[in-house]
């Protein structure tokens, strides 16, 4: 008879706090080395394989505020705490952030989307998750909060690697902001997984200005092509002040064998990966010719 190996995490202490101070009051204890609790989908998982070790969980979910999305100005303002299934019932994310929009149904299946938060996701850095792309696209600012006070992370500094942002051990994303939908701009989010719900093998979010049928101001965001989001560049200048047509659309297909260069993973090649990023650039560039 085959053995069952049952994966517990290592011991941790525990802590639920209930204001932003409690909670980094807490975390100076531990140095920054504990772990903030959120919707535990990734963590819990980590730390049951042993991936993660942290000597205690601060668990922030009693923290109000942080799950609450509002309009200030022309910025839509989402609390770190708002879960997946709070984004995608959203009206006013609806309205003003049709990318986000878009892009939620696609994040994981609807029990975990009831439970993983934004904040978390954006923590983690999954270069497969859907919400880097979508804030590098739309040009995004994350907000932490730390010992020394409140810090505003302009999203082109925020990813720095592979499972690494430019949070420092111990800070706390508190929100992310995202500009409200302007008249003119279109925008388009779809991947290809295996599985409706899996990680995408690749991915897209993007924006731009249509005018005339001309593209300005191009955002092109891609998910599972490298350490993190990659904006690609040379593809968004190919596409920026012209009219989009097959020969435009062509160009700017084949401008992303400078913009991307895929290692490969368990899902698939860098050659299924380049042929399924050109896929979506063609079928995200013919919506917008044809709107
Ligand atoms: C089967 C499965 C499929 C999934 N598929 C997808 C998918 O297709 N796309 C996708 O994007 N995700 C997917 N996920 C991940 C899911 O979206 C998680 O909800 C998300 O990655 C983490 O959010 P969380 O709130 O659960 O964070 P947690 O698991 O609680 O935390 C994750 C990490 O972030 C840190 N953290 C959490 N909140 C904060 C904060 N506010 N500030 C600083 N650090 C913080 C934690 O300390 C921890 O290190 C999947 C998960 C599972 C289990």
């Amino acid at each position: 008879m085959g053995r069952v190996f049952v994966m517990k995490s290592a011991a941790f202490e525990y802590h639920r706090v209930s204001s932003l101070q409690e909670a980094l009051t807490c975390m100076a204890r531990y140095d920054g080395q504990a772990h903030w609790l959120a919707g535990g989908q990734s963590l819990l998982a980590m730390m049951n394989l042993r991936l993660a070790q942290p000597p205690a969980l601060i668990d922030i979910r009693g923290i109000p505020d942080l799950a609450e999305i509002r309009q200030v100005g022309q910025t839509i303002r989402i609390g770190a705490l708002c879960t997946h299934r709070q984004i995608q019932d959203s009206p006013l994310i609806q309205a003003t952030v049709p990318l986000l929009a878009q892009a939620v149904p696609h994040v994981a299946h609807l029990a975990i989307r009831n439970v993983g938060t934004m904040g978390g996701s954006l923590a983690l850095a999954d270069p497969a998750a859907e919400y880097p792309a979508v804030v590098q696209a739309l040009n995004g600012v994350l907000i932490a909060q730390g010992s020394s006070g409140e810090r505003r992370i302009p999203v082109a500094e925020y990813f720095v690697g592979l499972y690494q942002t430019a949070l420092q051990p111990g800070e706390l994303l508190t929100a992310i902001e995202l500009p409200c939908a302007q008249a003119g701009q279109q925008f388009h989010f779809d991947e290809l997984s295996r599985r409706r719900g899996d990680y995408g093998m690749v991915g897209l979010a993007c924006v731009a200005r249509m005018n005339a049928g001309v593209v300005t101001d191009a955002r092109l965001s891609f998910l599972a092509m490298g350490d993190g989001p990659l904006l690609a560049v040379k593809a968004m200048d190919s596409l920026n002040g012209q009219k989009l047509d097959e020969q435009s659309i062509r160009l700017a297909q084949q401008a992303l064998e400078h913009d991307l260069h895929p290692t490969g993973d368990l899902q698939a090649t860098p050659a299924t990966k380049m042929h399924c990023a050109r896929v979506l650039l063609g079928r995200a560039l013919a919506a917008w010719r044809n709107a």
